[in-house]
């Protein structure tokens, strides 16, 4: 369960989030949408504990993990993480780098591991390096990678952008298998609608650093907020 209330965050005296307040249970995938610039990465960074808010709370499954005198780092917060910037370890194989993060023996692990790579269409690229792979290709380990552990708590930033079409739905698919057979709390950012359609059980919708309109995908879609929402739904087809 993630829980963040009145998170804010100005870079040189401009607001870039203000006074954002979101709750994503167990088990249910929320997307912050919104377009380019509006906060959403800058909101994600810092319930992730790499930047760091200047008011608000971060509570991760109940726990405090920002708060007045409480501020863990990203390790210590047990959250999931797939960035827009993922970077495999090079020196290890994409075996290694999808095991990096898991427990217990070996044969479980390989196992585990042999899954994940099947799901996202990867079966026998264990044994290869991430120089030897496309950058889409590397992209889904990094994504594979952040659910082996079947964190809790996702973060996810744009996980499937870059993704080409005839790859992305078969991904987002197997990603949300995966993260709901865990019962994992989701919040996925992207600037796509369509994709946030897809995906969300809620849908947030930011503009400007402020969240202006949360519901159901549908809801949202069928009842836009205001003139700006619905222009900005309008290009799915
Ligand atoms: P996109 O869809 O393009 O990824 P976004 O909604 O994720 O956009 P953010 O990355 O959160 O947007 O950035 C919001 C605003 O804050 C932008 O105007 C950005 O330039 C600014 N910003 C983000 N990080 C910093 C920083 N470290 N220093 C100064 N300005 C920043
Ligand atoms: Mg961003």
């Amino acid at each position: 369960r993630i829980e963040i209330q009145g998170l804010s965050r100005s870079f040189s005296g401009r607001a870039v989030v203000s006074d954002v307040s979101l709750q994503v249970a167990a088990g249910q995938v929320m997307c912050l949408l919104g377009p380019s610039g509006c906060g959403k990465s800058t909101t994600l960074r810092m319930i992730a504990g790499v930047e760091t808010p200047d008011q608000g709370r971060i509570l991760i499954d109940g726990q405090p993990v920002f708060d007045a005198g409480v501020n863990l780092p990203p390790e210590a917060r047990g959250v999931g993480l797939m960035f827009q910037d993922f970077a495999l370890f090079p020196h290890l194989t994409v075996a290694g780098n999808v095991a990096f993060g898991l427990v217990g023996d070996k044969a479980t692990k390989l196992r585990r591991v042999e899954e994940l790579l099947e799901k996202v269409g990867l079966s026998g690229f264990g044994s290869k390096h991430p120089h030897e792979l496309s950058g889409g290709e590397q992209q889904r380990v990094a994504l594979i990678r952040a659910l082996a552990p079947k964190p809790r708590v996702m973060l996810m930033d744009e996980p499937f952008s870059g993704l080409d079409n005839r790859l992305r739905d078969g991904i987002r698919d197997a990603t949300l298998e995966v993260l709901k057979a865990e019962g994992a709390a989701v919040l996925l950012v992207t600037h796509e609608p369509e994709e946030a359609m897809r995906m969300a059980d809620e849908i947030a919708l930011m503009r400007g650093g402020q969240i202006v309109q949360r519901g159901a995908p549908y809801n949202i879609y069928n009842a836009p907020v205001d003139r700006a929402a619905a222009a900005f739904f309008s290009d799915i087809n």
